[in-house]
C-alpha cells in the first residue's frame, strides 16, 4: 500500500513537472511555424522583386516587345501588391507577435554567435560556460 502511494505521488509529481515542459514545447513549435509563414512571404517578396528586375533588364536588352513587357509587368505588379498586402495584414493583425518574433530571431542569432565549441567533444556551449555541458572538459584556457 505504501509503495502504491509512493508510486502515485511520484507519478503526480512527474506529471506536474512534465506538463509545463510539454506546453512550452507546443507554443515554441507554433511560434516557429508562424515565423516560417512570415519568412515565406518575405521570400516571395524577394522573388517577385527579382523577377521584375529581370524583366526590366530583358526589356532594356530588347528581348521583349513593349506589349509583352507591359502585360507581364502588370501581372507581376498585381502579384507583388498581393504579397505586400499579405505581409502588411500579417504584421498589423499581430503587431506584438511580429515584434516578439523579430526580437526572438535577433536574440537567437546573438546567442548563436556567442556559442563556443568544446575542444574535447565538439559540442556547442554558451560562451558563459567554463566547462563543457556534455563531457565536462574545460572550455577556456
Ligand atoms: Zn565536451
Amino acid at each position: 500500500m505504501v509503495y502504491l502511494l509512493c508510486g502515485l505521488l511520484g507519478g503526480a509529481i512527474l506529471a506536474a513537472i512534465c506538463t509545463p515542459l510539454f506546453r512550452k514545447e507546443t507554443s515554441l513549435e507554433s511560434a516557429i511555424i508562424e515565423e516560417t509563414q512570415w519568412d515565406l512571404l518575405q521570400r516571395k517578396k524577394e522573388i517577385i522583386l527579382g523577377n521584375i528586375q529581370d524583366l526590366e533588364f530583358e526589356y532594356k536588352c530588347g528581348k521583349l516587345s513593349q506589349q509583352d513587357y507591359q502585360k507581364i509587368r502588370a501581372e507581376m505588379n498585381t502579384e507583388a501588391a498581393q504579397i505586400f498586402q499579405e505581409v502588411e495584414t500579417l504584421e498589423s493583425s499581430a503587431d506584438l507577435d511580429a515584434l516578439i518574433r523579430r526580437e526572438i530571431s535577433a536574440r537567437k542569432s546573438r546567442s548563436n554567435a556567442k556559442q563556443i565549441s568544446c575542444p574535447s567533444c565538439g559540442s556547442k556551449n554558451p560562451n558563459t560556460n567554463k566547462f563543457c555541458a556534455d563531457c565536462g572538459a574545460k572550455l577556456k584556457a
